[in-house]
């Protein structure tokens, strides 16, 4: 685990004051100019992607965070961009395939490590339909795909637990 992000702030954005006094408290208040910054979530997608015998496309990841565990199609949202654009660019960026079709399934609670600072992230999960074709791994993220029954050991492999958490809860509703 990595420092907060709100914990590592030391200076006032707006006006540069140093920072009198580390409280665990959101959002950052400025001792002189009263400027505040919240550290709210960065948004983020996944792609819960399906074929029509019910098994999921999951995909080798590339790097770190959690090299070789599996992750799903997903990534960051933009600024200016909807959940849903996001959904449509990440898809096609990461397996070069258009979406068809999304409906929202749920969100999980994440956060993400980079050089030592972690930053948390909302997870909004969708299951897609593709358009027929063939997957690419256009952007070097992954290095394989597999399509998958979603068993306890596969959800096991996945790299981040907000993953797992929502690919339990789809496997878990469509079995009721
Ligand atoms: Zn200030």
């Amino acid at each position: 685990m990595g420092k907060e992000l709100a914990e590592s702030y030391r200076y006032c954005p707006a006006c540069g004051h140093p920072r009198e006094s580390y409280e665990p408290v959101r959002p950052f208040r400025c001792s002189r100019c009263s400027h505040s910054t919240f550290f709210g979530p960065v948004s983020a997608v996944g792609a819960v992607v399906a074929d029509n015998q019910g098994r999921v496309l999951l995909l080798r990841r590339a790097n770190d965070p959690g090299k070789g565990l599996l992750g799903m199609p997903g990534g960051f949202v933009d600024h200016g961009e909807t959940a849903e654009a996001a959904l449509r660019r990440e898809v096609l960026e990461e397996i070069g395939l258009t979406v068809e079709s999304l409906e929202y399934l749920t969100s999980e609670v994440n956060s993400y490590v980079y050089r030592g600072i972690s930053l948390p992230v909302l997870d909004m999960f969708f299951m897609v339909q593709v358009q027929e074709g063939h997957i690419e791994l256009v952007d070097g993220e992954a290095t394989s795909w597999i399509w998958t029954e979603l068993s306890d050991a596969v959800l096991e492999e996945m790299a981040f637990v907000s993953n797992r958490r929502a690919l339990k809860y789809y496997r878990d509703s469509r079995l009721r």
